[in-house]
């Protein structure tokens, strides 16, 4: 079957589907080989439970002309999304970076939506399955999309965009994120870039943060969409950023008080609010947005429990991410510091570096005491009165049932496979 004749069955369904346990009434069912399954054994079930076609790549699990055989689902999938996506001539917002991607998709999102009806990501589906996914769901009603793009090798995000097709490009910033994949920061840089390069060779716009040196460096000759804290060069001049602990940004008309913790929340609002401004969106109703939005998930939340406060950062960490999440918190006024971190993944050959480099920082100051759990960190352990050691998170949780946390600040963070907000148990 050619892609158009695909397409209008796929008009005919309410949404796409991956996955039976979540599938939906009168959608279209994608048979993906996994790792450790092939979804075209589930094609039967996936009809059963309401889906209207099934596309497999396999002709065993053919049923009746419901089954759409292919060469490939996946890439029909892709294939699907990128005709879509042409189908629909809506403007579509890209983003990458190695951090801050979901937080200032979420804040671009409920900023434009202000104004226009929006459509993004949802949640992190990011990879090559979820852009196809999210450009799926962009229906003839949607005036503007987000894309979020994440990558953990080379090629990856030149490969989204030619899927995508944005008209509009942000990189968050070039982090020490997926080093392991990359090859280091150079890799990261490289790789991220692939974003400018399709916004250079079909004349599409970025937005480019002028406190980023990279960014202004890697998106010259590209139109660009600018901002920046007092620069008068810029689209969008920033007057001034305060953090204590929200992130407080104060613009030439006004200003917005988020519920964001760490100044590195700052560029993700900033990159939100130039959108605003880009899309022409009322500054009262850009403040509104920013202000209301709440993080979930883990990133950057703020707790109470017992008389103890508690930043809540345990979605996820890597070397960049860590240092900005220490740093801010050093920079908090309260007394009674506690950190608690964990292991950080995918870093590859520089794991051993990266972790060392946290507990040297950590060894200079003398406002916290800090908790290091996981095998990364407790290789690079250190004798001092300010650090403890822990290999595993239950060893540490054998640990928290000893203490008693009174009137602490405390930052949780660590990679997702650390899953330390299993820590909040252990603090009443
Ligand atoms: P993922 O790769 O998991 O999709 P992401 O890029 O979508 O991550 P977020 O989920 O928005 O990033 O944020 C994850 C964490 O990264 C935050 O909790 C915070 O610690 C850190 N972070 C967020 N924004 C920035 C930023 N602009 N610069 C550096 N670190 C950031
Ligand atoms: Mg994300």
């Amino acid at each position: 079957m050619n892609i158009k004749d695909l397409h209008n069955l796929f008009l005919k369904c309410k949404s796409v589907s991956i996955d039976t346990r979540k599938i939906e009434k009168d959608s279209m069912f994608f048979a993906i080989k996994g790792e450790n399954f092939d979804a075209n054994t589930f094609a039967s079930q996936a009809l059963e439970l309401g889906a209207l076609f099934v596309v497999i790549d396999n002709a065993a699990y053919a049923i009746d002309d419901r089954t759409i055989l292919v060469e490939d689902s996946l890439e029909t999938l892709q294939e699907l999304a990128k005709y879509h996506r042409a189908y629909l001539k809506l403007p579509i917002i890209a983003l990458t970076g190695s951090n801050g991607k979901t937080t200032t998709k979420e804040l671009i999102n409920v900023v434009l939506s202000q104004k226009f009806k929006t459509k993004a990501t949802v949640g992190n589906l990011n990879n090559h399955i979820g852009v196809p996914l999210t450009l799926l769901s962009f229906t003839k009603e949607t005036e503007i999309g987000i894309v979020e793009m994440g990558a953990n090798h080379k090629r990856e995000i030149a490969f989204l965009c030619e899927i995508a097709q944005p008209d509009f490009g942000y990189i968050t910033n070039f982090g020490k994120a997926h080093l392991e994949g990359f090859g280091g920061v150079e890799g990261v840089i490289i790789g991220k870039s692939e974003m400018y390069q399709y916004l250079a060779k079909n004349n599409k716009i970025a937005f480019v943060n002028l406190e980023d040196p990279i960014q202004i460096e890697k998106s010259a000759g590209i139109e660009s969409f600018t901002f920046g804290v007092n620069n008068a060069q810029a689209n969008l001049k920033i007057n001034s950023i305060q953090a204590n602990p929200f992130v407080v940004i104060g613009y030439d008309n006004f200003s917005v008080e988020s519920h964001l913790i760490g100044l590195y929340n700052a560029n993700n609002i900033n990159a939100a609010v130039a959108m605003g401004a880009y899309f022409k969106v009322e500054e009262k109703a850009v403040k509104q947005a920013i202000e209301n939005y709440i993080p979930e998930n883990n990133r950057s939340q703020l707790l109470k429990k017992g008389s103890n406060e508690i930043i809540l950062d345990a979605y996820n960490a890597n070397p960049s991410s860590m240092a900005v999440a220490i740093t801010n918190f050093l920079q908090l006024e309260n007394s009674n510091k506690v950190m608690i971190l964990g292991d950080m993944f995918e870093l590859g050959e520089e794991s051993q570096q990266e972790h060392k480099q946290i507990v040297d920082s950590l060894s200079d100051q003398n406002q916290s005491v800090c908790y290091l759990i996981g095998k990364y960190f407790y290789e690079t352990k250190v004798v001092s009165d300010k650090l403890q050691f822990f290999e595993t998170f239950d060893v540490f949780a054998e640990f928290l049932k000893t203490i008693h946390f009174k009137e602490n600040t405390i930052l949780i963070k660590g990679s997702r496979g650390m899953a330390l907000e299993r820590t909040l148990e252990f603090i009443n």
